[in-house]
């Protein structure tokens, strides 16, 4: 790296069929240079993209993932911009780079924030470094911000921002109007973002953060000292991710030894909403969960092996907790001692052991819906 970019090195802008286009910065992210393309012109974001794609709403979308690249074919002839380079500014090719292949059409994309569009509200998304906004002649946001493995700034060494540190609206800076100028202002009460204060990061998180980052750069991954291909490595991650929440809200005493002796803090609760994965927590819960699964990543094959022996760990332990699992976990899980046997007469240890917290705040939800049924 060392350079001014990491993800793409932007462009300065040959001819162009508009009076005056933004320069696509360095690493900016596509909906940035948008916004600032049009604000530069003294116009609303909306009512340039409506004049750019009449016929597609791009900000009840994601428009940052630009699944279908012939969609940037208005906007590479009016901004005399090349596709390849808008491209280069959106997240299909990393999305590419981490499934090994086209990311789905439809659905959340594993390890990219999900704004939760509903027309063009957003209920979270994009992150940013107020440092970072402050330090740029002409503020751009950047495309790492949209990375969920993204919660600190690797420049300022602080924590990340998702929020107005005002209002505690979302990042929308595609509702600033014209009259905004700047695209740093909150998009519901107008401060200025640069303006906010900031905290430090854990560290943790950061490595796991530079870690990954130089996973897609070398196209390579390392685990336990040999080379992983970039797809089964973020699986692994976020099969540690499922592992980490599990030992979260279960008390599995060999889980947690184990996770203990590999150097894991387990972070503070998350909220347990179902479907609640990466992608949607804040900037906070993300960075806990981590933080943790850094000494999972980069522990060494012999600290790992050990501490498998000595928690009495299961291959349930280890892998029973969802029907799909690592390749890799798979083959490790095979090697350690099953409960199977015990499972099959579990039906009646069941009505008399003792439950996990999990299972008696769910029951405890469960009966409290029967009385509040039962009393209408
Ligand atoms: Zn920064
Ligand atoms: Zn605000």
């Amino acid at each position: 790296m060392g350079s001014s970019h990491s993800w793409h090195q932007g462009t300065r802008v040959v001819s162009s069929r508009w009076s005056v286009v933004a320069r696509l910065m360095p690493d900016e992210i596509i909906s940035s240079w948008l916004v600032n393309t049009a604000l530069i012109q003294g116009c609303d974001p909306m009512t340039l993209t409506l004049a750019v794609w009449p016929k597609w709403r791009i900000w009840t979308n994601d428009g940052d993932r630009i699944f279908n690249e012939d969609r940037l074919d208005p906007i590479c002839a009016l901004s005399g911009i090349k596709k390849v380079t808008l491209m280069s500014a959106s997240l299909f090719p990393i999305a590419k780079q981490i499934y090994g292949k086209r990311p789905p059409e439809k659905g959340v994309w594993t390890w990219f924030l999900a704004p939760g569009a509903r027309n063009t509200k957003r209920h979270s998304g994009i992150q940013y470094c107020p440092f970072c906004l402050k330090s740029d002649a002409k503020p751009y946001f950047r495309i790492q911000w949209r990375f969920a493995w993204h919660t600190g700034c690797k420049v300022h060494g602080h924590a990340l921002l998702d929020r107005c540190h005002d209002c505690n609206a979302p990042v929308e800076y595609h509702r600033l109007l014209a009259e905004d100028k700047v695209i740093t202002v909150c998009g519901t009460c107008k401060v200025d973002l640069r303006a906010a204060s900031v905290r430090s990061c854990l560290p943790e998180a950061l490595k796991f953060q530079l870690m990954a980052d130089d996973v897609l750069i070398n196209d390579v991954g390392l685990f336990q000292g040999s080379a992983m291909n970039v797809t089964p490595w973020f699986e692994l991650a976020n099969y540690f991710v499922s592992l980490i929440r599990v030992a979260q809200r279960c008390e599995n005493e060999p889980l947690s030894e184990f996770l203990r002796l590999i150097g894991v803090q387990l972070p503070e609760s998350i909220p347990m909403r179902p479907g609640n994965h990466l992608e949607i927590l804040n900037t906070h819960d993300r960075e806990g969960l981590l933080a943790a699964i850094f000494p999972l990543m980069s522990a060494s094959k012999i600290l790992f092996e050990e501490a498998l022996q000595k928690s009495n760990i299961t291959r349930q332990g280890l892998a029973g907790h969802r029907m799909v699992s690592p390749t890799w976990i798979r083959t490790t899980a095979a090697s350690l001692p099953s409960t199977l046997r015990e499972k099959s007469t579990r039906s009646t240890a069941r009505l008399d052991g003792p439950r996990s917290r999990y299972q008696v705040k769910r029951m405890m939800a469960r009966l409290q819906r029967k009385l509040d049924m039962a009393q209408r």
